[in-house]
């Protein structure tokens, strides 16, 4: 079997945390048969293929470069409850009571995250509790009357900081309140990825590296995937391609939008980044496409995130914008330096929530996590597995959500448009103050 390159994946933090010696899967050069073949070695397949093996059916899982290579393996680690879309927008498409069931299996996915480092020993996943959700203008009663909306609808308790008890944490001009979930978590997604490939592998699912899905034929009882040196006869596909979804399924590709989005990790100054940062919570703030970071390596570092584009090709000024971003919440940082910056690529639907279903019989799909994939793509692999099994028809909660067209061209023209009025929006009510 060929081994593929060892240096596949892109110069993330946390790929610079693994072993250098990472294990590789072989690349497929063989006709094999499967129950389920998973194309996408992200969370969502990840998840999917965990739970297919572990009950019990033959799962090949194919990736096109390595075991989170994606979205999975480099974003920014938060693990929350919630979808890229906001509560009231999935209200108001499906009635109260299916959002509110919609809103507790979030809450679900992120337990099944937390429930998976602890039961599979996926200590370099390295979970840390609390995340701040922070607001750069005075919220008035906002954040409090969020905090008992979620105590008493979903028996889900938060902390509500004012200004003062925020200090604690940031020291920052910008924000005035914050809530403090100490559910919440974040970890080193890629370590996680990594950790759950090897559980599905000892679960019996076999995975292939550097082998991508060319082709989909078949139906009527067995779908047929072409690779290209294998082949993969199976009675489900199960396509989790996230925001590097390519033409293999056009329906898919035609109701996605792939949006860029970054991080950076500054140079080690742990005493100049505990005059801004003094918390082991991470920090996301109430922009949209807001920043989010949070301390890593053991506080001597920060991990910044934010910004969002449609273009798919790395700005020159990537560090500078992100570096400009840090600075202006916490001035007292300008002399900290970068290390090092990515950008990955996340998956939205025009509605901005996940596409969970099935396009023929047999042929599923799980993707469109937009920048909220760390709980959904658990829960999103979760139900189909269960919908495969013929345990549960949950998967249907997302139904509502189909597959969109996008409007192509125009339709990613409309997105940054809206994300340039969304950023002056954002500037004019954090100036009202
Ligand atoms: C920079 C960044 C920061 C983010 N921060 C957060 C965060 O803090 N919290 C949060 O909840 N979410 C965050 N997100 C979003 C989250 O990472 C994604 O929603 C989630 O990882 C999507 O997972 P996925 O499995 O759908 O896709 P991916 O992880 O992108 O996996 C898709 C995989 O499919 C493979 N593939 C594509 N085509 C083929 C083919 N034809 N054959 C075989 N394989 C193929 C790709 O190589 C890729 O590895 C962030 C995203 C980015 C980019």
């Amino acid at each position: 079997m060929t081994a593929v390159p060892s240096n596949d994946y892109v110069d993330v933090w946390y790929r610079r945390q693994a072993p250098a010696d990472l294990p590789q899967h072989p690349a497929l050069q063989a006709r094999i048969e499967a129950d389920i073949c998973i194309i996408g070695g992200g969370l969502a397949g990840l998840m999917a293929a965990y739970e297919l093996a572990k009950a019990g059916r033959k799962v090949v899982l194919v990736e096109a470069r390595r075991i989170g290579w994606g979205a999975s393996g480099r974003n920014g680690g938060f693990v929350s409850p919630g979808y890229s879309l906001g509560y009231e927008a999935i209200a108001a498409r499906v009635g109260p009571m299916a959002a509110k069931e919609l809103f507790q299996m979030s809450i679900e996915g992120m337990q099944l995250v937390a429930n998976n480092i602890r039961e599979l020993n996926v200590t370099a996943a390295n979970p840390c509790p609390g995340i701040l959700g922070a607001v750069r203008y005075d919220a008035g009663r906002q954040l409090a009357d969020h905090r008992d909306w979620l105590a008493k609808e979903f028996n889900y308790e938060v902390a509500h900081l004012d200004r003062a008890a925020l200090a604690e944490h940031v020291t920052s001009p910008s924000y005035h309140q914050a809530l403090h979930d100490q559910n919440a978590f974040h970890f080193d997604p890629l370590a996680y990825c990594l950790g759950l490939a090897r559980a599905a592998k000892a679960a019996g699912a076999a995975i292939y590296e550097g082998t991508s899905a060319d082709v989909i034929e078949g139906g009527l009882g067995r779908w047929t995937v072409t690779t290209p040196q294998g082949r993969i006869s199976a009675r489900d596909v199960l396509v989790t391609t996230g925001g590097y979804t390519d033409r293999l399924v056009p329906e898919l590709h035609r109701a996605f939008l792939p949006i860029a989005t970054y991080v950076m990790i500054t140079r080690a100054a742990p005493e100049l980044i505990a005059s801004a940062i003094h918390t082991r919570s991470a920090i996301g703030d109430d922009r949209r496409a807001g920043d989010y970071y949070r301390l890593v390596d053991g506080g001597k570092r920060i991990l910044w995130g934010g910004k969002i584009t449609t273009r798919t090709t790395e700005p020159r000024d990537l560090g500078k914008l992100l570096h400009k971003t840090m600075t202006d919440t916490y001035p007292q940082l300008a002399g900290l330096e970068i290390d090092t910056v990515w950008t990955g690529l996340m998956s939205y639907a025009r509605h901005r929530m996940p596409q969970i279903g099935k396009l023929a019989s047999g042929l599923w799909h799980c993707t469109a996590f937009g920048g909220h994939g760390m709980n959904t793509t658990a829960i999103g692999g979760r139900v189909v597995a269960e919908g495969i099994l013929g345990q549960s028809e949950r998967y249907r909660s997302f139904a509502p959500f189909g597959l969109e067209w996008t409007g192509g061209v125009a339709g990613m023209a409309a997105v940054q448009l809206t994300y340039w009025r969304y950023q002056a929006m954002d500037a004019w009510r954090e100036r009202k103050g």
